[in-house]
């Protein structure tokens, strides 16, 4: 009987209409049942858990965003269209402004495109593992999702994902390229086959792009039903600042912008944006320290015995443990160094998730690595 069960996660009577307790009866049943977004976070001297640049906006750029934010009017909301940024951001890619899309963050903007795509029962493809919030969002919006896992390399399973995406009901591919948490990336020609068989929007969440170098942009003059998101939070080094942007057709852009929130974007972020897009040099010079580091850290996890590292093009390492996860997460803890332990995502019961840092924080990681491991 309905009325007799107990909901484990909240304490009151799940799926009884009649129940008085009134967040029961308020709260969406997907959103009861969910655990949420979440993060262990002790303060650790060494934090490399987040994928987060080690470098911080430099001083004079900071400098300038400030003393242009003083001059700016507080009081007032930001332009209802943030155009010159748009434009700034679309000449980085050679597009118009009408092709861009400001947001909050980039996961702003992919909520954006769940709420202009999704209905209750559609079908939504997610590759496995891949970054959580997806899901998250497909469960919200009450999609049906079609997990396709990735293949036991970690490399995405093109031939499923084309087959899962041509069911007709589906209305939303998500790829993440690089992918969070394995590294691994999907090509521009694979992912113009997903977008040939799916009727739905395929998004290609590029937010480690800069680590890689391969971006599904070109495609969205061609394929009007790719999206490609870009964030300011990894390789920018803007992650305090919530910055992150979509390039489409325009069309598709102005669909997903009647359903974004206006002025979502604050006159301090807005600034910032414009200027550090300008700082290609900057950027790329910072890219290329985290890709040879990642390539140092890659060499010496390897040779470590019980560790197995994955390749990357991302700014950081999954890698796989012979001795529990749980153990070794708490133990580099201990040592003041925090990581991720990805061992609940699908398929990485042995693994976790190192963040490329500084080359001393890099150090510090793999010394208290060696010490845990006794080795
Ligand atoms: N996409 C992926 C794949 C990520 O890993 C993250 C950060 N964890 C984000 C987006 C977050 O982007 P933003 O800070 O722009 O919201």
């Amino acid at each position: 009987m309905a009325s007799s069960r107990r909901d484990t996660t909240d304490g009151p009577a799940s799926g009884d209409p009649t129940t008085t307790n009134p967040i029961t009866r308020a709260v969406k049943s997907a959103v009861r049942s969910m655990s949420g977004y979440s993060l262990v976070q002790p303060d650790c001297p060494v934090k490399l858990n987040q994928n987060e640049c080690p470098f911080d906006v430099p001083e004079d750029l900071k400098r300038e965003i400030v003393d242009e934010a003083l001059g700016a009017n507080w009081g007032r909301y930001p332009g209802f269209v943030p155009g010159e940024v748009k434009e700034a951001i679309g000449r980085r890619h050679g597009l118009g402004p009408e092709h861009i899309l400001i947001g909050n963050g980039s996961n702003e903007l992919i909520q954006s495109i769940f709420q202009t795509t999704v209905d209750q029962g559609d079908g939504v493809v997610l590759p496995a593992p891949t970054f959580s919030l997806y899901a998250l969002m497909g469960r919200i919006a009450g999609a049906d999702i079609r997990t396709v896992h990735l293949r036991r390399d970690l490399s995405f399973d093109v031939d499923r994902l084309v087959e899962e995406s041509a069911h007709p009901d589906v209305r939303l591919v998500v790829l993440c390229s690089p992918n969070n948490p394995t590294g691994s990336m999907v090509s521009v020609q694979d992912t113009a086959r997903i977008a040939e068989a799916t009727e739905g929007l395929v998004v290609v969440d590029e937010a480690y792009y800069e680590f890689g170098g391969v971006s599904s942009l070109e495609l969205i003059t061609t394929h009007p039903n790719v999206v490609v998101t870009r964030t300011f939070s990894k390789a920018l080094g803007a992650a305090g600042l919530r910055l992150g942007y979509l390039a489409a057709d325009p069309a598709l852009a102005r669909e997903i912008e009647k359903v974004k929130l206006p002025y979502n974007v604050n006159i301090v972020s807005l600034i910032t944006a414009r200027k550090l897009i300008g700082r290609e040099a900057l950027i790329e010079e910072r890219a290329t320290l985290i890709r040879s580091e990642r390539k140092r850290v890659y060499e010496a996890l390897r040779n470590l015995a019980g560790i197995r590292p994955y390749p990357s093009h991302a700014n950081f390492i999954l890698f796989e443990t012979e001795r529990p996860v749980s153990e070794i997460f708490h133990e580099l803890i201990e040592r003041g160094v925090l990581i991720r332990d990805v061992s609940r995502y699908p398929m990485l019961e042995r693994g976790m998730r190192v963040t490329i840092g500084l080359p001393e924080e890099n150090d510090a990681f793999l010394d208290a690595l060696r010490a845990v491991l006794g080795d």
